[in-house]
């Protein structure tokens, strides 16, 4: 049996089971018993409805653990191994994974329909299928995800610091190394602090920007930014970012910038705070009812900006979980300055609350 945080329908508060029965992993798959999970802003959109997932569906998505059990026909982990689950599964085989473009792998379609790669569910709970949010679900103590959707790591990574590479730091310094293309000496500005708004801000720190705008609605969390890695903060509806970007570069504008929240305000925002010829990165989760109403020729044309999506980090986890695990035991990427929390199961609608008020950057549900 495992415990796991479920939400039974949107807009209710998780309820922790504790009679969740997990099924043997089938071909391809792999049983884990989850050490850690960050909870993110996407698992309250799932809450929320701002993300469309079927119910009831244990959430969390941004986990690490310890490999239980591997079904017919896995090779690349066996028991006792340390992974880093992946909210995208990622084949290596298919067109995307073979064109570096992993994060779009044609085996993640399925993730939407709450099962595995087949669409089948693994996890049941009184009596009724239980889906599981990306294929992952680290909100239960135990899950089941397929081979793709992890990344084998060293045994001397503490979990809770691998479980927040699985989403926000792969998205947010992903964003800043993969998507972006930022140059040494740049101004970048971050638009929206929180965990992963403090990783794009760090990577923008590791790509060589000289200048880094941190923008946000909370004092704290732009002195987080200060300690991540921003040299300017402004805070949003008191100060001007205009002001101050214009000051740092001469009247030129920014030349990256990162809207990391999905809100239309804030977006055009970013457009009007990125200097001719520039980039604007949208990291930010917006509501499938969001749109964009631009001036194409003011725009794209005379001001040749350019607009990029960016959907986990642009980031092949096989590559970029090694690469950020080696910049963190070189002392270079901070991960445990993201911890402001770790709580247990019980703890996860509070600290939904936290992270809906904009209280927090990460809380860590840290299992036994
Ligand atoms: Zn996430
Ligand atoms: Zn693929």
């Amino acid at each position: 049996m495992a415990t796991a945080a479920v939400l039974t329908e949107v807009g209710s508060p998780l309820e922790v089971r504790d009679d969740v029965e997990v099924a043997p992993p089938g071909p391809g798959e792999v049983r884990v018993k989850t050490g850690a999970s960050g909870v993110c802003h996407s698992d309250l959109s799932v809450q929320n409805g701002t993300i469309p997932l079927p119910t009831p569906i244990v959430l969390g998505h941004e986990g690490a653990g310890t490999v239980l059990e591997v079904g017919e026909g896995v090779t690349g982990v066996a028991p006792g191994d340390r992974v880093v689950l992946s909210f995208v599964p990622q084949c290596q085989e298919c067109y995307f994974c073979k064109r570096g473009q992993g994060f779009l792998c044609e085996k993640s379609a399925m993730a939407a329909m709450g099962g595995m790669l087949d669409g089948s569910t693994r996890l049941t709970s009184q009596g009724g299928a239980l889906h599981q949010m990306a294929m992952c679900g680290t909100y239960s103590s135990e899950l089941i995800a397929p081979e793709i959707s992890m990344v084998k790591i060293a045994d001397d990574v503490p979990l809770k610091v691998a479980a927040l590479i699985g989403c926000g730091v792969l998205t947010g310094v992903g964003a800043a190394l993969n998507t972006a293309d930022i140059h040494e000496g740049d101004t970048v500005a971050v638009i929206g602090c929180g965990g992963v708004g403090l990783n794009v801000i760090q990577g923008a720190k590791l790509a060589g920007a000289a200048n880094i705008v941190a923008i946000d609605m909370f004092d704290h969390k732009l002195e987080l930014a200060t300690q991540f890695g921003a040299t300017h903060c402004v805070k949003a509806g008191e100060q001007d970012a205009t002001g101050v970007i214009t000051g740092a570069t001469g009247g030129r504008l920014a030349d990256s910038v990162f809207e990391v929240i999905g809100l239309e305000q804030t977006m055009n925002q970013a457009i009007d705070l990125c200097r001719q010829g520039g980039e604007v990165v949208l990291v930010g989760v917006p509501r499938m009812d969001v749109m964009m109403h631009l001036p194409a020729a003011f725009t794209f044309l005379y001001l040749n900006k350019s607009i990029k999506g960016c959907w986990y980090g642009s980031a092949n986890v096989n590559t970029d979980v090694p690469k950020l695990l080696g910049l963190y035991s070189d002392g270079k990427l901070m991960l445990d300055e993201l911890i402001s929390a770790e709580i247990d199961q019980d703890g996860i609608n509070g600290a939904f609350e936290a992270m809906g008020t904009g209280e927090v950057a990460r809380s860590v549900v840290v299992y036994e």
